[in-house]
């Protein structure tokens, strides 16, 4: 299988199936897509449709079943091996007796960074995510939204060039969400990273998106995907200009082509 250069993730045909005893569930049906570096990607669609499963191929936590599929030119194998990706939960799933910056410090730890290069690093992410100042707070004396950022930080710490994130923001308010998806945005313009994103939410899909890829369920497929025509720059009213509303439009209606609600 060729795949060009700046192929993060290819995939091609990609089927994966869960054998369960109501018999097999077609959770991901000849997916096709290609993510390029430096593109931010959300998978939107409704619940069941097998956004977490294809993420979880990515890391190489399921298997596919047929197909193909590579991230950065690796089996996922490989790549998790390599460790090509950072993973962000939709729980921010940090370790209540750790200390954030103990938290941050943990695949660190893992991988056998040595202190000074461990301090750096938690310094650098806490940073990047306007934490400073919280590394010796332990989860729970830190809101949703800060929770979630350290998730985030802790999946920085290691510099892979692909971010994995599934539905981050997804048990926050909106005012919380509004304000994290701007800092998410700066923070893949500085830091040139990959993203795959999953998201219930078109707006948030929409606004953070260089391409989106709207998914449907039984068997997951792709119904469409969206090169968004949006400027890099977005302030969030950005959110209420034409284009914008625009790109919704086509997605919600690849939701509902998608969708049949006689079920
Ligand atoms: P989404 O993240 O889009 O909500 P998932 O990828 O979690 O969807 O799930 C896709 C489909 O696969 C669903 O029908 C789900 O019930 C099923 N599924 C997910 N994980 C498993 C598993 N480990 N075993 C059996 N079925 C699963
Ligand atoms: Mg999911």
């Amino acid at each position: 299988m060729t795949s060009s250069a700046s192929s993060v993730v290819s995939a091609r045909n990609l089927c994966l199936t869960y054998e369960t005893n109501d018999g097999p569930v077609h959770a991901l049906s000849n997916v096709d897509l290609e993510v390029s570096k430096g593109d931010f990607v959300s998978f939107i669609g409704p619940s069941g449709c097998g956004k977490t499963t294809f993420l979880r191929v990515i890391a190489d936590l399921e298997r596919k079943t047929s197909g193909d599929i590579t991230v950065n030119g690796m089996t996922p194998d490989e790549a998790r091996k390599a460790r090509a990706y950072g993973y962000v939960f939709q729980a921010p799933a940090l370790y209540p007796w750790r200390t954030i910056e103990k938290n941050i410090a943990l695949p660190l730890e893992i991988m056998g960074y040595a202190r000074d290069e461990q301090a750096k690093r938690i310094a650098q992410t806490l940073d990047l995510v306007n934490l400073t100042g919280f590394e010796k707070k332990f989860p729970w004396q830190l809101s949703g939204g800060m929770q979630q950022r350290a998730s985030i930080a802790r999946a920085l710490a290691f510099d892979a060039d692909l971010l994995l994130m599934d539905e981050p923001f997804g048990a926050l308010d909106e005012i919380v969400r509004d304000h994290l998806n701007e800092q998410l945005l700066k923070l893949w313009k500085r830091t040139n990273k990959t993203i795959c994103f999953v998201t219930h939410s078109i707006p948030e899909a929409v606004y953070l998106s260089t391409k989106i890829v709207v998914m449907s369920p039984r068997p997951g497929r792709v119904t469409d995907i969206i090169e968004s025509t949006l400027p890099l720059e977005r302030p969030l009213d950005i959110r209420e200009t034409p284009e914008f509303l625009e790109i919704a439009h086509r997605v919600r209606e690849g939701l509902r082509a998608g969708h049949s609600y006689e079920e």
